[in-house]
């Protein structure tokens, strides 16, 4: 017993440290939202700036949503993969958690001329979080619960496909919850000494009950009670493959189709599903790739209400 507990200290210790090593990243990972939120207001150019390269908004380092202009007539290549460009040329693409450290950007003119460019992609370095007390049926999950796993993740990889021609994602994000952070991106997880997948979302700590805000406008693709890992789960669908993914909440408050402005509420914080306490986890993907939500904020604002630093 006394082992378990020394084990819980170290995994709030570790947390404590990431959360204060975020912190002192939030400036310099704060400016880049002015760029990303400059983008909307651009007026299309044509492929390349007087670098030669393409015009792209954004950080290329793993994790980040990167947003570019062109000619609306332009295809563009990431590597092999088509990106959709937009009545306005605009396109916008992420660099997953181990994104390789050479990209290639392949532009293809109306006339059929092309030109291809190449990008260093910065190779980040991620934590392992070590998580004691989580209930043994969400290490192991029992063999009867796996169709509904399944049947979870058809539903979530549906919502996440979806590509809408809208640039919501373009206004920049804002926090849906003020608290601690006690998760971050990218981390190795070890749930009761057992390596498991990595952690993409910012866990935000909070009561339960307390509001969700939308961190930018887009349209409800899912709404769920109860999912088997994520418990209450809801994805907005921002434009072209950005989606949000809000999970552990105790209560969804809007439903499937709608359209929803930034601030608005969209629900309440809860433990439901894999949680050991009230928090949101909060994930940012484009289509499949899963993004740092992080990198895409602003600094956490300090006027927040002190009892949600006390815990
Ligand atoms: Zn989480």
């Amino acid at each position: 017993m006394k082992n378990f507990k020394i084990i819980i200290l170290a995994g709030v210790v570790f947390a404590l440290i990431s959360a204060l090593s975020y912190a002192d990243k939030a400036a310099k990972i704060g400016s880049q939202e002015t760029a990303v939120n400059d983008i909307s207001s651009q007026e299309p150019k044509l492929a390349t700036n007087d670098t030669g390269k393409p015009n792209i908004q954004g950080q290329w380092t793993q994790g980040a949503l990167l947003v570019g202009k062109t000619h609306p007539s332009t295809r563009v290549l990431l590597g092999d993969r088509k990106i959709h460009v937009d009545s306005r040329g605009q396109f916008v693409f992420g660099l997953g958690r181990d994104a390789d450290p050479k990209q290639t950007l392949k532009l293809i003119y109306p006339d059929g001329q092309s030109s291809s460019f190449e990008y260093q992609v910065t190779q980040r370095k991620y934590d392992i979080q070590y998580v004691e007390g989580v209930a043994q049926k969400y290490v192991a999950p029992p063999k009867e619960v796996s169709e509904r796993i399944t049947r979870d993740n058809v539903q979530i990889k549906k919502a996440r496909a979806t590509n809408r021609d809208e640039d919501q994602y373009s206004a920049g994000f804002t926090w849906p919850l003020l608290g601690k952070i006690t998760g971050v991106y990218g981390s190795q997880r070890v749930f009761n000494g057992v390596p498991k997948r990595p952690h993409f979302g910012l866990d935000i700590a909070g009561p339960v009950g307390e509001p969700v805000y939308a961190p930018a406008p887009g349209i409800v693709s899912l709404a769920h009670d109860d999912m088997y890992y994520s418990g209450g789960t809801l994805i907005m669908d921002h434009g072209q493959g950005v989606s949000s993914t809000f999970i552990h909440l105790s209560k969804v408050t809007v439903k499937e189709g709608d359209k929803i402005e930034r601030g608005q509420k969209i629900g309440e914080v809860g433990a439901t599903g894999r949680a050991t306490g009230p928090h949101l986890d909060w994930r940012i993907n484009w289509f499949e790739q899963r993004l740092d939500p992080y990198l895409l904020l602003p600094p956490m604002p300090t006027d927040m209400p002190t009892e949600h630093l006390a815990q």
